[in-house]
């Protein structure tokens, strides 16, 4: 039995199928350790959705290489640059096992293996399901794969057909995760609005929200990343789902851009108008909803008149968080045979949107100091805590006792455009 060490980079579907390689190892008999020094195989989870990231995985390959060489160890390279660019992992570190997303659950194949192992080809196994408990935080990654195509993004070549699991499966793996500790499930997924499209043959997001919601304990659902386009057929029962007492008012909506012309480029399946509409009905038929989207800056073609518009955009919706991503070209990509917006104008706009992103939410947060509000305590390190409202805005307060897992009342004393922090009155 191997005594294994594993790193994680990357989303959180990253971190279910860590979650998920551990179970399986620890089922076969291996065991975990923390340091690098205790290991006989290194598996390394990788992520490769920016330039940036892809030369910071290649660096960390070749430094494992080194330590797992020095210490007659394997190294195995999982994740999604395993999975969309094996021939960059090969070149890097020739004698590693490379091992697809898809293939989370065969690892300990190239784990036993005395040789290099290429798990590459083949298909998730519903049965064992991606999820994992960091502190009292679980995640679940309900499923992997997207409806769309679009043309900036490599995440489509590591996971790109829709695998859901089951609903039973996704239930049984939330009790299991609270009968641990857990006080906060997410149900992650590349787009969770397609969530049961290859199973069941519809869109299941709403039932199963509801259903992980029932699961009997203390804690609170959060609903992953969904896209406008995959919401809007169910929006109804979306918003019905969310009007649990046990689910987050939130939702996280990555519009990407606020110019037609610009997600046209991106070939994005929504128009800016659709957004808008759907945000403003969301935002008029649950109370307090809080929402949150990612942006790409400079995406090739985008001028200066369509960046007004994403600046415009994120003023009107009054976003209650905003991912900003500076657009990097990717392999195998259609953006990149576009013509690029030059590095320092992205990087110019990219420090405009966060100066109206820092404002539009400071200002939401500042509306908020002098309140009383109810939360829900979900972390500690050390004597620092934080808690959630109703609609998952972060609230840190500092405690001599352990109060995850409680609601508790909290004056809001100071804000930022990130978070607010308090003081308990009641618990
Ligand atoms: S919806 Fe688009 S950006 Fe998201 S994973 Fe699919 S192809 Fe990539």
């Amino acid at each position: 039995m191997a005594r294994v060490y594993i790193e994680t980079y990357g989303c959180a579907l990253n971190r279910g199928d860590t979650g998920l390689i551990i179970d399986v190892l620890r089922s076969r008999g291996h065991t975990i350790v923390e340091r690098l020094e205790e290991a006989e195989v290194f598996i390394v989870n990788t992520c490769t959705v920016r330039s940036e990231t892809e030369s910071r995985m290649i660096d960390r390959i070749k430094a494992l290489k080194e330590i797992a060489a020095a210490s007659g160890g394997k190294l195995v390279v999982a994740g999604c640059m395993a999975k969309a660019q094996p021939y960059l992992v090969a070149k890097a570190v020739p004698e590693a096992s490379i091992v697809s997303p898809q293939n989370a659950s065969r690892i300990y194949l190239a784990v036993e293996s005395p040789s290099r192992t290429l798990l590459l080809v083949g298909e998730r196994d519903r049965a064992v399901v991606a999820k994992c408990l960091m502190d009292r935080v679980g995640l679940i990654a309900i499923q992997e794969g997207c409806l769309g195509n679009c043309s900036f993004c490599i995440v489509k070549n590591a996971r790109r057909r829709i695998v859901s699991y089951p609903l039973e499966a996704v239930v049984k793996a939330a009790e299991d995760l609270v009968s641990l500790g857990a006080v906060e499930i997410e149900l992650a997924g590349q787009d969770t609005g397609v969530y049961g499209l290859d199973i069941y043959g519809k869109q299941a997001l709403p039932l199963l929200i509801k259903s992980v919601a029932e699961v009997s304990g203390d804690f609170m659902v959060r609903v992953g990343m969904l896209n406008p386009n995959t919401i809007i057929p169910i929006v109804d029962e979306l918003m019905d789902a969310l009007r649990h007492r046990k689910v987050y008012k939130f939702l996280h909506i990555p519009i990407q851009s606020g110019s037609d012309r610009v997600l046209r480029a991106m070939n994005r399946s929504y128009t800016v108008d659709e957004c808008r509409s759907l945000i403003k009905e969301l935002r008029s038929k649950v109370p307090d909803i809080a929402i949150a989207t990612d942006i790409i800056v400079g995406h090739p073609g985008e001028s200066d008149e369509d960046f007004e518009e994403t600046l415009r955009i994120v003023e009107e919706l009054d976003f209650d968080r905003v991912h900003i991503a500076q657009y990097t070209s990717r392999s195998n990509t259609a953006s990149a045979a576009l013509r690029q917006v030059n590095s320092k104008l992205r990087k110019k706009r990219l420090r405009n949107l966060n100066k109206v992103v820092e404002r539009v939410c400071f200002k939401k947060h500042e509306a908020m100091v002098g309140s009383i509000v109810e939360a829900f305590v979900t972390e500690k390190k050390g004597d620092s805590y934080t808690a959630r409202t109703i609609n998952y805005t972060p609230l840190v307060f500092k405690s001599g006792s352990d109060l995850r897992g409680k609601w508790v009342e909290i004056l809001v004393k100071s804000a930022t455009f990130f978070d607010l922090r308090g003081e308990v009155v009641s618990t």
